[in-house]
């Protein structure tokens, strides 16, 4: 594998107990780089691999809907992990504690970590850091090109990434290797909890699957939860229906929010149950429309790691502070422009706003976990043009973007947001009223592209139902 996806966060020599990968982000056993750099490391001294995963509450705002996703998911990969002799160690608490009492604990002798550009695995990072005296490792296992390699330095549009990132792709879009078990399954004697004991809300384990902290109150009920399957086939399924019958078609299709015409990946990709490198690789292997394939992997690769880019070289991603100079500029000359609309975090929430179309937003995301990106557009734009400064709509749009859509809390909501209300990644436009230089979309122009109607009618705003 290529060396330059590696970094080395602690130096040291290599002890002699177990490697010892820290899965976070990159949630899957097929074609995990840090799960086979570990797997190196391990045939090189001599010793097994153990994964271990640390589960914090309420990570980032997030809800029932993703907690259930992503443990059922991670009870598949339980069981994929144990064919290969692979133990899964399930840790319960804020992992910059869990890991080194772990790492202590199992006389791990080196650490692996796959890598965030979040600000909350960089915390982890250098609490972990001060507290083992072992070698200490991060792979991007989550991007194509490694992000520090991408490019070193903020990037400010699509067209300057771009041919950085096409540059670097020949050296990293290489085929993935075969995950080696261990030659036999190491015995865990910590008495740390499996994932087998995790509570479920119901005794049936037919309800959703979340810690105990999230049992009361967290109340969600317009989720419908059979829209999408968790876990690695499930993603592999995702994939292998794109490629067959959406993929041909996506570039005319994919701005339609009435038509099945994207993905459906964006879940699998955010927990890591799918990698972006595998979904290319088998892009690339098919005969579709040349000029589906060029857009899909454009949204793929360059879209989505700019926005590694954004969160990695700008710690304050989530703030008025991360737009560009033009865009805030223009904000601020604009801020005490009348709002037509001024609603509340609760009235967004509940679809209940002026109009019927960014309800209906609203309600697809309440009910199926996945806006369709179209309308994301418009949603995020929309809030911004109805809250009373920059900020609050920043504020709300993150909010709901994180309880809601099953791949929140995710860099490409950070810089999506950012885009819609700041400017980020985008250019000045002609200046309006309340929102600046800052690019309009409009209830008219969506009518032009697609059929309002259709998309308001098959999402319409309902009392909750009583589950
Ligand atoms: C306001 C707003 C909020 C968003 N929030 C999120 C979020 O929380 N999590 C998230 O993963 N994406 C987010 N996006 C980006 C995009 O809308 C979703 O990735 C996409 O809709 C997911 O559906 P899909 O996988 O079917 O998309 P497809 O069109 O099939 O795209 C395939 C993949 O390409 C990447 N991609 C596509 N569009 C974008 C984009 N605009 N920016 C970055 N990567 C992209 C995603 O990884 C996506 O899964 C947001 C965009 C906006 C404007």
């Amino acid at each position: 594998m290529n060396p330059k996806r590696i970094r080395t966060l602690k130096p040291g020599k290599t002890g002699d107990g177990p490697v010892a990968y820290w899965m976070s982000r990159d949630q899957r056993v097929e074609d995990n780089w840090a799960l086979l750099f570990s797997r190196a490391i391990a045939q090189r001294t001599g010793v097994p691999i153990v994964v271990v995963f640390s589960l914090t509450y309420r990570f980032l705002g997030a809800r029932k809907r993703q907690y259930d996703f992503m443990l059922r998911g991670l009870q598949e990969l339980e069981n994929a992990l144990s064919r290969k002799k692979i133990p899964f160690v399930f840790l319960r608490g804020d992992p910059g504690q869990k890991i080194p009492e772990f790492v202590k604990e199992y006389k791990v002798g080196t650490l692996v970590t796959d890598f965030s550009p979040l600000r909350v695995k960089a915390e982890w990072i250098e609490k972990i850091h001060t507290e083992i005296k072992i070698p200490f490792f991060e792979v991007d296992a989550h991007n194509v090109v490694p992000c520090w390699e991408a490019s070193p330095k903020r990037e400010y549009a699509a067209h300057t990434f771009r041919p950085k990132l096409y540059k670097h792709l020949p050296e990293f879009q290489e085929e993935f290797p075969e995950l080696e078990p261990n030659s036999e399954l190491p015995e865990i004697t910590t008495g740390t909890a499996r994932l087998e004991d995790f509570a479920y809300t119901q005794e049936t384990g037919t309800g959703p699957l979340i810690p105990e902290g999230l049992s009361g109150g967290d109340i969600d009920p317009f989720f419908e939860s059979e829209h999408i399957k968790p876990g690695e086939k499930a993603a592999q399924r995702m994939m292998e229906s794109f490629l067959a019958e959406r993929l041909d078609s996506y570039n005319t299709l994919r701005n339609d929010p009435t038509k099945t015409g994207v993905s459906g990946l964006s879940p699998y990709l955010h927990f890591g149950q799918i990698s972006a490198q595998r979904v290319a690789l088998e892009v690339e292997k098919t005969n579709a429309d040349p000029e589906s394939k060029k857009s899909f992997l454009d949204e793929l690769l360059v879209w989505k790691e700019i926005a590694d880019n954004f969160c990695y070289y700008t710690p304050e991603y989530d703030s008025f502070e991360s737009f560009p100079d033009w865009a805030k500029k223009s904000l601020n000359a604009h801020r005490q422009d009348r709002r037509e609309y001024i609603y509340t975090l609760e009235k967004f929430e509940a679809g209940k706003t002026h109009d019927p179309l960014w309800n209906a937003s609203q309600m697809e995301l309440l009910r199926t976990g996945k806006m369709h990106g179209y309308m994301r557009m418009y949603w995020a734009k929309k809030i911004m043009e109805w809250s009373e400064s920059p900020e609050k709509a920043l504020e709300i749009s993150i909010c709901l973007n994180d309880r809601y859509e099953l791949d929140g809390r995710d860099p490409n909501g950070y810089a999506g947001i950012a885009w819609c209300i700041g400017g980020v990644h985008d250019r000045a436009w002609g200046e309006r009223e309340v929102i600046g230089k800052i690019r309009y979309m409009s209830y008219e122009g969506c009518k032009r592209k697609f059929d309002v109607d259709a998309y308001i009618a098959r999402y319409p705003v309902e009392r909750a139902p009583e589950k």
